[in-house]
Order: C-alpha cells, then structure tokens, then sequence
C-alpha cells in the first residue's frame, strides 16, 4: 500500500517534472538530480536495498540509464559495488536504507577501504526536521561512516548534489582507491530545486593524467636490479587496478625475472606463465636478495617483508601511487612514487640498456626455483591425483580448473578452500579474481559475483564467473542465489563442503559428540551440520542443484553447468571434513618481529 503510494507519488512528480519543463519552470528534485549526477560522472551499476526514503531514488536511477540491482542484505550489496569498482575502475554505488541500513553496509565500506578499492555508498536518512527528536532510524550517518571513507559528506542542498557527486567519485576512484559516502536526507531527496541553477555540466573533470616517475628513481631501481644475484617481482593488486598488465608481462618476459603474484595479483601476467613462481613461493621469498614490489604492500599477507620469511638484508624497489605507504614495516632501498604502468614501462626501457644488463648469476636462482616447483607440482600432483572418496582439496580443484573455461573469472572464499584453490584454480587474465583479500572477510563471495557476472553480461559476453565458497562462507551471503535468479545471472557457485570452519566431522563422529552433553557445550565452534544439501536452495526456484561426491560426479555438473546461461547453478561437493593442505613451513599468519 505504503508502496503504491510512493509509486503515485513518484509518478505524480515526475509528470509534474515534465509538465513544469514544458512550461520553462524547470523544477528538479532531489533524486533526479542524484541521478543526473551519477550518470553523468560515469557510474554504470548501483547496488541496493531500497525502502524509505530511497526507493524512489532507485526509481529515478533506472529511468537516467544507470543499472539498479536490488540485493538481499546491504553488506552482500556493498561487496557488490566494490567489485564493480575493481573491475571497472569506476566506483560501484551501493544504495542503502537509513540507519540499520547503512550500519549493514560498514562492514562492506571497511573491506573496501582496507583491499584500497572504490565504492561510493549512498545511504538515505531521516527527515532533517526530524533529527534529535528520534526520527525514524535516525543514525549519526556521515560521523559513523567517516572513519572507513576517504570522504563523507552530506550535501547541504539539492542545488549542491552534483559538486558532492563528482567529489565522491573522483575521491574514490583516484590516487589510492577507497571509499565515498553520501548521506541524503529524506528531505533533501525530494527538495526542488531550479534546474536552470543545478551545475550538473559543470563537474565534468578530464581524467587526471597518470602519474609518471622521476626518471632518476628509474635509474636507481635499475641499478640494483642489475647488480641483483636472487631478484623478484612481487605483482600486487594494485598492478592490476593501475592495469599494467602489458607492462608488467613486457617487463618480466623481457628480463626473464621471477615473479610471484598476490592472490589478486594473480592474473596481471599469468599464472601459467613459466615466470610465475608461485609453486615456490615459500622459497622465492626467503632467498630473495632484491624485490620489486609493484603495488602490494607489505602487511601480514606478505609477511611485513621481514624475517623469518624474507632475507633479513633484503632490498625492497617499492612502487606505489601511495607515498604514505613507504618504508612501511621495512625500509625500501628506492621507494618510487609512480603509477605501476609508466613506472614499469619506463624500467623495461632503462633495463634494455646494456650497462643494466641483468647478473648471469640469475641462471643460479632459476635454478633453485625451479627445483622446488618441480617438487611442489609433484605434491600436489599425488594428492590431486587420489580421487578416494571423500575427496580431498586438491582433487576437487584439479578437476574444477579441468573442467571451466581459461578465461573464468574466480571469485573464491573461505580458509582451506580459499588457500588450496589458490594454487590449483588459475588465472590468465588480470582482475579476473576476486576473494577475501587484504581484510580476509567471508562472505564477500556471492557479491562479488553478482557483480562480475553483471559486469560480464555487459562487457565480457560468455565468459563465466565461478563462485568458489566453502560452506561456512556461503553461509553469511548464500541468499544472494535469489538475486542470481532474478537478475537471470549464470554463476556458477561451487561449495566445498567440509562440514565446517576450517574442518568439520562426519556424520557419526558429530553425532557421538552432540549426544556427549548440552549441545551449545559439547558442539564444537568450527563444526557446522554435517552434509548440508545446500544444492537443495535451488528447488526453491524449481530448479535442480547437484550432490557430488566424486571426480565424475564433478566432472558431469560442471558440463551441465556451463551450458546454463540464464540462471545460476550449485554445485555442492562433500569432501573429508578432515582434508587439510599441505603441511607448511611456516605458520600463514606469521608473527610480526617488531
Ligand atoms: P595485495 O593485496 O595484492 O598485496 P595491496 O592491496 O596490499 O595489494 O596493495 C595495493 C597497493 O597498490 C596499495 O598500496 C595501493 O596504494 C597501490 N596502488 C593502487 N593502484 C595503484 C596504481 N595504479 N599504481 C601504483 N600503485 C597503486
Ligand atoms: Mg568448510
């Protein structure tokens, strides 16, 4: 009813709208001007919960062309946007209801911020006239998004939405990505204003030009990289973002370098390169005596770059388009502010001049390298390659990376299933993974995936996104199916299903154990249901998922799978709850020495 209303209500102003620009009176609200804004600061995709006040802000963003995807819960829309952000370099917006609304969406805002993509968040708000009188969902907006934004701001009125637009986006989306916030009270979304006096063409920056490095930096990375009997590249995410994927590979395939790509650097030169030493990675990183790090940082998903996991003499090149970020946690030997993309240009060029020629040595280090992927592979080829059933990790990857296309962009959550399938699920293009990342948060899957499967349909027709989750994932965002149907997007979502967090037990064993006593006592925290028949949620839509036990069985529902293009599909694959990785010379989450 409330809904019809609104509908009446939207109409009558829109008609009201014209009828007003026929007679030359140019009245325009407040979300036709978000949405004007929006477009022309060239947004594509907004993704949202709508109900008061911005459902008829919704309204207004599909009838300026920008797509409107409604989602389940704000925080799987918020992941959504930022993916779109990522792979388009242009912020995804996530639109969001007042007060809860927003608060859903801060822990989508903090994992953007912190993985240094961008995102604008609009959320709506209660009346003006209504704030400190407890308004309905009234919330202190900007001051409880400000800490996870670069910028947050409440336009002081409809006249005024375009420059905050333009801001937010451009914020954003240049120098280190991040977050942008726009708080739009219910009261400013339907406030008029003359059009003639709303500045929409004025915001319309030319794109900033990239920033190119100090030739004498080039000079100096070059120098050390020559003299450099162990070198590495490091290829960050932010290489990916700068996309300077040809120049990255021109770089490495030039020099014949090692290089090792972050998780989601994974792709920026491809993973089947014979350059990539990702299958020694352990050993690239300690014996490493010069690193060139192109946009990564040195957290904890790089081990702060100190002993033990690095050489504690180790020189670091460092380049990133973030000055602040230098000489954090170790000293760089040459610290460049630069863009990935000329940066790496302008060093190919200085390395192809003979007195930087590269060390022979280098033979050496290749040669270590290569042993140790050679007796990586070998490893991981015997455990891949024991199809006893339940399966274990690596023979489920083996079969899944067999059986999708090269080009897949994998999005992919969850512990084991995340780490192990980092090795075995490839990537050969650039931003075409998308997972946990800098602040390791789960659920974040079947966001990303609406986004990238949105993203494809309009750029990239067929080419498929893989939805990789493990099943305690899958459970924070696994509603999202329902946006996958209605959108009519063809994800593929993949669940490993141990049972678990981490690991989980079977049925018996979780059954002894609960009938042991009080089961909130008893049950233990990582163990989830056993064989959960999560491939049931599609039955919900008509349709039916698939139960896998086995390679076949794999092998069979990714073929059928991948002929569905109109819906999503699930597969749900019940392994050992007790299948683990690889016993690891270090412990993942390396303390730091300071
Ligand atoms: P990873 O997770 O791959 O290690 P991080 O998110 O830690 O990567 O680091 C990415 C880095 O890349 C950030 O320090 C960011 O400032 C930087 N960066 C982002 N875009 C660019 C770009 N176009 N050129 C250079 N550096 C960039
Ligand atoms: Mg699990």
């Amino acid at each position: 009813m409330l809904f019809g209303r609104k509908l009446f209500q939207l109409t009558f102003r829109r008609s009201f709208h014209v009828s007003q620009k026929l007679n030359q009176a140019m009245g325009i609200d407040g979300n036709n001007i978000l949405a004007e804004s929006l477009k022309r600061q060239g947004v594509e995709y907004v993704f949202g919960i709508v109900g008061i006040p911005v459902i008829e802000t919704a309204m207004a963003f599909q009838q300026v062309g920008l797509k409107y995807i409604g989602m389940r819960n704000e925080q799987a829309a918020c992941y959504a946007a930022q993916a779109v952000g990522y792979l388009t370099g242009k912020p995804g917006v996530c639109l969001a209801v007042s007060g809860p609304g927003l608060l859903h969406c801060i822990g989508g805002m903090a994992n953007a911020q912190v993985n240094c993509w961008p995102l604008l968040v609009i959320a709506g708000s209660c009346p003006e006239d209504h704030e400190g009188i407890g308004g309905f969902q009234e919330w202190h907006q900007v001051e409880a998004s400000r800490q996870y934004c670069k910028y947050a701001s409440r336009p002081p009125s409809a006249r005024l939405i375009p420059l905050h637009v333009e801001k937010a986006v451009r914020l954003a989306s240049s120098g280190r990505p991040g977050v942008a916030y726009l708080d739009v009270p219910a009261t400013l979304l339907t406030a008029e204003a003359d059009e003639d006096k709303v500045p929409l063409e004025y915001y319309n920056p030319e794109p900033v030009k990239l920033g190119h490095p100090d030739p004498a930096l080039v000079a100096q990375a070059a120098y050390v990289l020559a003299k450099a009997q162990r070198p590495l590249v490091i290829v960050g995410k932010g290489a990916a973002y700068g996309r300077a994927e040809q120049a990255v590979t021109k770089l490495v395939e030039t020099t014949n370098l090692p290089f090792l790509p972050t998780p989601m650097g994974k792709g920026v030169v491809a993973d089947e390169s014979p350059l990539c030493v990702s299958s020694a990675r352990t050993q690239a990183l300690l014996q490493a005596d010069v690193i060139l790090l192109l946009g990564a940082r040195l957290n904890w998903m790089l081990h702060f770059g100190q002993a033990p996991r690095f050489d504690k003499d180790v020189k670091i090149i460092q380049v990133d388009i973030t000055p602040e970020e230098f000489h954090n946690s170790v000293k760089s030997e040459v610290a460049v502010h630069s863009d990935i993309k000329p940066f790496t240009e302008a060093l190919t060029q200085k390395l192809a001049e003979k007195k930087y020629s590269l060390q022979p040595a280098s033979n050496t280090w290749w040669k270590v390298l290569k042993e140790k992927q050679v007796a990586n592979a070998k490893f991981v080829e015997s455990q891949a390659n024991n199809t006893t059933v339940p399966l274990n990790y690596y023979a489920v990857f083996k079969t899944v990376q067999a059986n999708i296309p090269k080009d897949s962009i994998i999005v992919s959550e969850g512990a084991n299933t995340m780490d192990i399938g980092r090795g075995l699920l490839l990537n050969n293009k650039p931003r075409h993974r998308l997972d946990a990342g800098t602040f390791g948060t789960m659920g974040v899957g079947p966001g990303f995936a609406v986004a990238a499967a949105m993203w494809c349909r309009d750029h990239a027709p067929g080419k498929r996104v893989i939805c990789v989750e493990g099943d305690s994932a899958f459970g924070f965002s696994g509603m999202e199916i329902e946006t996958m149907f209605r959108y009519k997007l063809p994800v593929v979502v993949v669940i490993v299903n141990n049972n678990g967090i981490y690991g989980g037990f079977d049925k018996q064993t979780f059954d002894d154990i609960q009938s042991g006593g009080d089961v909130a006592q008893c049950t233990p925290p990582t163990a989830l249901s056993t064989e959960v028949r999560y491939e049931k949620m599609m039955e919900i839509f008509g349709e039916t998922g698939h139960l896998c036990r086995t390679v076949e069985e794999i092998e069979a529902a990714l073929k059928k799978a991948l002929m569905v293009t109109d819906k999503p599909s699930i597969i749900n694959i019940l392994i050992d709850p007790q299948s683990n990785r690889k016993p690891q010379k270090f412990n993942w989450l390396t303390e730091s020495k300071l």
